[in-house]
């Protein structure tokens, strides 16, 4: 997220992936065509990912001015405005981080590192 140029680079990517796929699926074309070999991850990525949906690590800067935009995208409904603040209101969530990426003061922070990193909001997705 922090490197634009990569960010550039990666939805360049997957917009070829995107159109080849199409095209394959528009042609009826069968095949093993995941690039990308790996060890089957499910169980322990699983076990990151529920413990990461935690949250109570999320937290709210002054810079909040309290336009409702973080609940009003939350596709899961995990955030309430609460005196013009956003309050988490469920104790997990889809981790999507829409929230964070799409507050216009950049407000909304996850754990110690995505200050750094910055926002980054996908071209193609209107909220
Ligand atoms: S989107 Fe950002 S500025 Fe707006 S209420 Fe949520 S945290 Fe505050
Ligand atoms: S990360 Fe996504 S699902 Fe979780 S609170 Fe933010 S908008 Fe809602």
């Amino acid at each position: 997220m922090s490197d634009s140029e990569k960010n550039r680079k990666d939805t360049q990517a997957a917009d070829i992936m995107i159109a080849e796929a199409i095209q394959k699926i528009k042609g009826e074309i069968t095949g093993e065509f995941n690039k990308k070999k790996g060890p089957p991850v499910g169980g322990v990525f699983y076990k990151v990912y529920d413990s990461a949906r935690k949250t109570k690590k999320f937290k709210v800067e002054d810079s909040c001015i309290g336009c409702g935009l973080c609940a009003k995208n939350c596709p899961v409904d995990a955030i309430e405005l609460q005196d013009k603040k956003p309050v988490w209101v469920k104790e997990r969530c889809a981790l999507c981080l829409a929230c964070l990426h799409r507050c216009p003061k950049f407000s909304i922070q996850y754990g110690k590192n995505t200050k750094k990193h910055g926002q980054f909001v996908n071209p193609y997705v209107k909220l």
